[in-house]
């Protein structure tokens, strides 16, 4: 995988050398010698991880970073810090100022690859969501990078895999200050409670007894149900080669022992942050494709899905030789009940059309909304005498109980008129359904209102 990395360091031959190991392995590569050429660059959508130096005069790495995580613009860059002594007084500071990672050096070359494919990995994932986000900005929703920014990275739910008791202890007691913690020592109970439970976070020791951590890891990765837990896996400090493994196949960090109590708490609290930001941004992306096919007044289906699954359901009838019945329902002299009550009532009305008619017809019902105060109801195998009823419940269900409008202290009559129609053998498209029910409404407006029609036979 290509990506764009740029290089921070004041020293030139540093950057230099970092240039050149990338570049050997394809990877573009862009460099700033200060911090703030860093931050223009990332503001700028220049690249796509940050290998940041933590000794720069003027702004330092720490600072760097903790800008660059507290702007909404550039808080889903990862960044790796590049430290020249591997103190763990450093590496705390670092993921205090939300570092994604670390490296010391002189860099290893494994490792460098290694840690800028797997955070490259994650990053197109959520540009990708951020982008279809973006592009629905208009409906309002709230902006998921700006609570991305302010995500604590407490309160999450954490399943420990390890099954030595010295161990587990310790970092559980640890991890129970800022977590629900559940341990389990069992790795194939493990991977079951991992399934049920919704953890954020699953902690996978490398040195179980008779089991190889990493398989569990590859298994969490690509069960549906937690594919979205971070997985982090625990290693001695002389299995290198597996945590290598483990990071291609997935895992998103790893800690060794003897484990570090602060680096712990930061690394998984930096995990729930990215995972609770991935989740923000699928959620959004849920709600504005919902929000594309949804009618905002109503909570009915709007036109758009109406014209793709109408057809969808007509085509299926016609193979099967099936019924299918169309309802096109117009409210009655709804332009005087704007201009009598004013518009909100107006509006008011039309929520509640809404939920009755929803209420007089199933789930399989297609209900949308089809123009101002049109509705559409799809009835898969029915008749257009079956159908027939189904209006004629309708209609008593609207001209029957007043609606409240004016906050419910005032309480006016409404009445439908609905056009039936049926699918004909001779059809080709459903619409030429459509066009038969607003044949058939037409009349019923014509011969008084507050009626079912049918179509012409
Ligand atoms: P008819 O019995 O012949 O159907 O008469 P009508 O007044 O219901 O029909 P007409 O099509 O003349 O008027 C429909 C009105 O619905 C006009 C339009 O201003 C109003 N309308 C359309 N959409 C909305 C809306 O979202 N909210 C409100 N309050 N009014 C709407
Ligand atoms: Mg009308
Ligand atoms: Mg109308």
């Amino acid at each position: 995988m290509s990506a764009r990395v740029l290089v921070v360091d004041d020293i030139a031959t540093n950057v230099k050398l970092l240039e050149t190991k990338l570049a050997a392995e394809y990877f573009d590569v862009v460099t700033a010698m200060n911090g703030r050429d860093a931050i223009a660059i990332c503001e700028q959508g220049l690249c796509d991880i940050v290998l940041l130096d933590v000794m720069m005069p003027d702004l330092d790495g720490f600072e760097v970073c903790r800008l660059l995580k507290t702007s909404p613009v550039t808080a889903h860059m990862p960044v790796v810090m590049v430290t020249a002594l591997d103190q763990p007084s450093d590496r705390l500071k670092g993921l205090d100022a939300g570092a994604d990672d670390f490296l010391t050096k002189p860099v290893d070359d494994v490792a460098l690859f290694a840690r800028v494919r797997s955070l490259v990995r994650l990053k197109a994932v959520t540009d990708e969501l951020r982008a279809r986000l973006l592009g629905s900005r208009a409906l309002g929703l709230a902006d998921p990078l700006v609570a991305a920014a302010t995500e604590t990275g407490q309160n999450a739910s954490v399943l420990l895999v390890d099954d030595r008791a010295s161990s587990y202890e310790r970092l559980a007691s640890a991890l129970s200050q800022y977590h629900r913690v559940e341990v389990e020592p069992n790795p194939s109970l493990a991977m079951i409670r991992a399934a049920e439970g919704d953890f954020d976070v699953v902690l996978v020791s490398l040195d179980l007894q008779d089991f190889d951590g990493l398989r569990l890891c590859s298994q969490l990765r690509s069960l549906e149900r937690t594919r979205h837990a971070a997985v982090i896996l625990i290693a001695d400090m002389d299995d290198r080669a597996r945590v290598l493994r483990g990071l291609d196949i997935g895992a998103h960090d790893f800690l060794v022992r003897p484990v570090d109590r602060n680096e712990l708490v930061a690394r998984v609290r930096t995990q729930v942050r990215r995972r609770r930001f991935a989740e923000r941004l699928r959620d959004g992306v849920q709600i504005s494709m919902d929000a594309a096919v949804t009618d905002g007044l109503t909570g009915l289906h709007n036109r758009r899905y109406l014209d793709v699954h109408l057809a969808t359901l007509f085509d299926a009838a016609s193979r099967r030789g099936a019924p299918l019945a169309l309802l096109l329902l117009d409210i009655d002299r709804f332009k005087s009940i704007n201009d009598t009550w004013g518009h909100e009532a107006g509006d008011d009305v039309l929520r509640e059309f809404a939920v009755r008619v929803r209420g007089m017809t199933r789930n399989v019902d297609l209900v949308a909304r089809y123009g101002g105060e049109e509705v559409v109801v799809v009835i898969p195998d029915a008749t257009a005498e079956e159908a027939r009823f189904v209006a004629e419940r309708i209609r008593e269900r609207i001209g029957g109980t007043p609606f409240e409008i004016h906050r419910r202290s005032r309480r006016i009559d409404v009445t439908v008129s609905i056009g039936v129609a049926g699918r004909e053998r001779q059809d080709e498209s459903s619409a030429e359904m459509v066009k038969r029910a607003d044949q058939a409404l037409y009349r019923a407006k014509e011969t008084g209102r507050n009626r079912v029609m049918s179509q012409a036979a």
